[in-house]
């Protein structure tokens, strides 16, 4: 037996509701990788998941968690055999596929990750799909000429679990990060992962008057989306880029093609879910060596199975400051 949060839908008023319940191995689904999960964490999606799906949700009873790490437990693929440590991040696991709120998990093997050496599994979780994607979108960032010493960087949402991550990687890498908050408490925590100004959202929620506005940053990681991304695209340097990641602020985009235009700017989507599997390897060492484990530990708010239904909540409202480690041991 082990424990895990299911979540289940009424029939007769289509409601659902989440619980920590029991399960047994032949609870599981079918695939190739047994994980004894050790830690997990709570992302956006998991805040849809664990409430109504918002569409995400294939079948009920449904095991949310997009991501995970632990140990392989049993292996049916040469590539994996008891005792490795892996991660798991994407390919609908969680929405379609039973996720990481689990002791154990049963998944496809494409789908997993070793760890890098340097990262344990409870550091993997603390970076999780937020800083995975901060990581992916750090280095799109690389791919289109981002290098120190050009000007400020830019990261909305800085708070959050991506902008908190991308922050601390950015700071570490060298470059000046201009951190965007709406949450003028939180200037503090975010100094300290490296931020050397610190930019009120109220600056950047307008929509766009002028297309054009003056050249501020070099690059930018954004994961809030809507006016912001907008506006900020009106205010990259000539050539730089933009790490579009996320939609905390909303998913339309009032924006002009004018700034593309007149001052080649980059718009680079950033899409976590399926990754290659090259590519995550490559971010995952990354991570492992550009992402100081001080800063990171900064960043963690401890949590249990119990505390999801109320943490989903939170963080579908922005509430959840950098990054929530849920311990499956
Ligand atoms: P968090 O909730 O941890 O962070 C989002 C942050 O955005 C908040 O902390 C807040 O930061 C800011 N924010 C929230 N609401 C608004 C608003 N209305 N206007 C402006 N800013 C706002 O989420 P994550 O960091 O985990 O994820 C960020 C986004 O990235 C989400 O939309 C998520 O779905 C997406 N995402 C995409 C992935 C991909 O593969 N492309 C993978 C992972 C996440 P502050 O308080 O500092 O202002």
């Amino acid at each position: 037996m082990f424990k895990a949060l299911v979540v289940e839908k009424d029939a007769e008023s289509g409601k659902t509701s989440a619980g920590v319940k029991e399960l047994t191995l032949a609870d599981l689904p079918e695939a190739e990788v047994t994980v004894a999960v050790e830690y997990s964490t709570v992302n956006y999606k998991d805040g849809l998941c664990i409430g109504p799906g918002g569409g995400l949700v294939r079948s009920y009873p449904h095991v949310p968690g997009i991501d995970f790490a632990g140990t392989v437990e049993a292996s049916d693929d040469a590539r994996y055999k008891p005792g490795d440590r892996v991660v798991l991040t994407g390919w609908r696991v969680g929405e379609a596929h039973w996720g990481g709120y689990a002791q154990k998990a049963r998944v496809r093997a494409d789908w997993l990750v070793p760890l890098p050496e340097g990262l344990d599994t409870r550091a993997a979780m603390a970076v999780g799909t937020a800083g995975f994607t901060a990581m992916l979108a750090v280095m799109a960032l690389e791919d289109h000429g981002l290098k120190p010493g050009h000007g400020e960087v830019l990261v909305t949402g800085a708070a959050g679990g991506v902008g908190s991550v991308a922050t601390a990687i950015l700071a570490h890498l060298g470059h000046e990060v201009a951190a965007v908050t709406g949450r003028p408490e939180q200037e503090g925590y975010l100094r300290g992962l490296g931020a050397s100004r610190i930019v009120p959202r109220e600056e950047l929620a307008e929509t766009v008057k002028r297309p054009l506005e003056s050249e501020n940053w070099t690059g930018c990681v954004d994961a809030v989306g809507g006016a912001m991304l907008a506006r900020v695209l009106g205010q990259m340097k000539y050539g730089a880029s933009v790490a579009a990641v996320g939609l905390a602020g909303g998913a339309g985009l009032p924006a002009t093609v004018i700034p593309f235009l007149l001052r080649g700017v980059n718009l680079l989507g950033i899409d976590s879910v399926m990754q290659p599997y090259a590519n995550r390897v490559r971010a995952w060492e990354r991570i492992a060596r550009d992402l100081p484990m001080d800063k990171l530990e900064a960043m963690i708010t401890p949590a249990t199975l119990e505390d999801l239904p109320r943490l989903g909540a939170d963080i579908l409202k922005g509430q959840v400051k950098g990054r929530v480690v849920v311990d499956l041991n």
